[in-house]
């Protein structure tokens, strides 16, 4: 891999001869010719730099002075790559792209840049020309910004660095994350530990681990990139983790979306309405008439409906939005005197969860659902917690306080979900829908749990 680099200060990189690419040149690997503008100059005062046109602050890198360096130096296969504030941002992919290039020139702006006229010139005649900036803000010069590139595009040559395993996992590597937090000796320093999964010796925990972090790390720093992450690269642990960090991969997304479960507001009233409707018929029981679930929904979970529980104070209406729309909402019904919801619908009052009768008022959770994208996608612990932490505050003059539901005592899956979430079976209650009498398992739990 060659590199030539043309400046006004070729002394400046003198770096170039330290650490691994100072030992890649010494044997072969990179070959790196720093060279310097102004022997390309033909007057005695190797002047590079003229006023720019149009007025303003400032110089101007002469074009005719770069077009004689660059003629030399980019030969007939290099590719001209130009630092520049105005460029696009440097990305490992970009490197990547670069390292097999076989030959990159690059161009060291000074002053106010170079005259616009030289990028175009060459990129007309057919070389490729990539115009990149280190980041948004501005250097003196295109120094920095080459070795830079010198760098990151000279360690993806092969051989350059020594273990190559140590590319795969980095930031930016073709994980699509940033890398984990690493740790070394000594174990304990300041009175800090290394996380104990590290020296478990269990390389299966200690992966499941690293990669958990990668994704809560570019999660809290670089949420673009979650949403970049190609959905099916995921595996079960990646989407419980996501989960946990507000992003959900419901059935058929092609990346995970940012999910966020919080009180409805009078505006998510048309969107509940509608889920409403879709998911009802999914808690029924196999053999129940259209008509009934229709009826059902228009009587209970219409536009009208969720604008009264929206405003009502007995009530906690919960919406969970997934990438800007409503999938999942809860509803509660709030004891007005701190006692019983729902004692007329089947409300365990004696419920007993792990061992402790309850005390205190007992909620009722009288709709949890989800769109069907999302199951299996810890969609149902979002939308909880949210729920739940809302009920804490509400119950926080009582020092115990229950929540209970009932649900389709055929509906396995959703039962299994609920004791997921902690619920316990109470025992059964009947359930109207029209002229039908269905079965519903009831369940509770502390709305804290110990
Ligand atoms: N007037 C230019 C502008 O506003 O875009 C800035 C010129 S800057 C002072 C001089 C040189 O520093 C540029 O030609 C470029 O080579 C380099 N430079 C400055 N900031 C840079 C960045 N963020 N990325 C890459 N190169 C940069």
């Amino acid at each position: 891999m060659r590199f030539d680099i043309v400046s006004v200060f070729p002394e400046f990189f003198a770096v170039l001869d330290l650490s691994l690419i100072g030992k890649a040149r010494e044997r072969g690997i990179l070959d790196i010719a720093v060279h310097d503008l102004r022997d390309w100059t033909d007057d005695p005062h190797r002047s590079v730099d003229d006023t720019p046109f149009g007025g303003g602050a400032g110089m101007v890198m002469r074009p005719d002075v770069w077009g004689a360096a660059l003629d030399d130096t980019l030969g007939d296969d290099g590719v001209l790559a130009v630092p520049t504030p105005s460029g696009t941002p440097l990305t490992q992919r970009m490197c990547e792209d670069l390292a097999a290039a076989g030959h990159i020139v690059l161009a060291c702006g000074r002053y106010e840049g170079i005259d616009a006229r030289v990028a175009d010139h060459y990129e007309e005649s057919g070389v490729r020309v990539v115009r990149y900036s280190l980041g948004d803000y501005v250097l003196n010069g295109g120094e920095v910004a080459a070795v830079a590139l010198v760098e990151a595009v000279g360690r993806l040559v092969p051989g350059l660095v020594g273990n190559p395993e140590s590319l795969v996992e980095e930031s930016h590597g073709a994980a699509g994350l940033l890398e984990y937090p690493v740790y070394t000796r000594p174990a304990r320093w300041r009175g800090l530990d290394v996380p104990a999964v590290l020296t478990s010796g269990d390389h299966g925990k200690v992966a499941r681990w690293r990669r958990d972090r990668a994704l809560e790390v570019t999660a809290g720093r670089r949420p673009d990139m979650i949403e970049a992450l190609p959905a099916e690269g995921l595996d079960r642990g990646d989407r419980r983790a996501l989960a946990g960090l507000g992003y959900l991969v419901p059935a058929g997304a092609a990346h995970p979306l940012p999910a966020s479960a919080r009180e409805a507001a009078a505006s998510d009233v048309p969107g509940l309405a509608d889920l409403a409707a879709r998911t009802f018929p999914d808690a029924c029981p196999p053999g129940m008439r259209e008509e009934d679930m229709r009826a059902f929904v228009e009587s209970h979970l219409s536009r009208e409906d969720f604008s009264r529980y929206v405003d009502d104070p007995g009530c906690l209406t919960m919406a969970l939005a997934v990438g800007g729309r409503i999938l999942g909402y809860a509803l509660a019904c709030l004891p007005p005197d701190g006692a019983v919801a729902g004692a007329e619908r089947g409300a365990p009052v004696q419920a007993v969860v792990d061992g402790r009768p309850r005390s205190g008022p007992l909620v009722e959770l009288s709709k949890f659902y989800l769109d069907r994208r999302l199951r299996g996608t810890g969609a149902a612990a979002l939308l909880w917690e949210a729920t739940r932490s809302r009920l804490e505050e509400w119950a926080a003059p009582w020092p115990e306080a229950y929540v209970w539901l009932g649900t389709n005592a055929a509906n396995e899956r959703a039962q299994r979900a609920y004791r997921r979430l902690g619920f316990r079976f109470q025992g059964q209650r009947t359930f109207r829908v029209g002229d039908q009498d269905n079965r519903d398992a009831v369940f509770a739990r502390p709305i804290r749990m110990a």
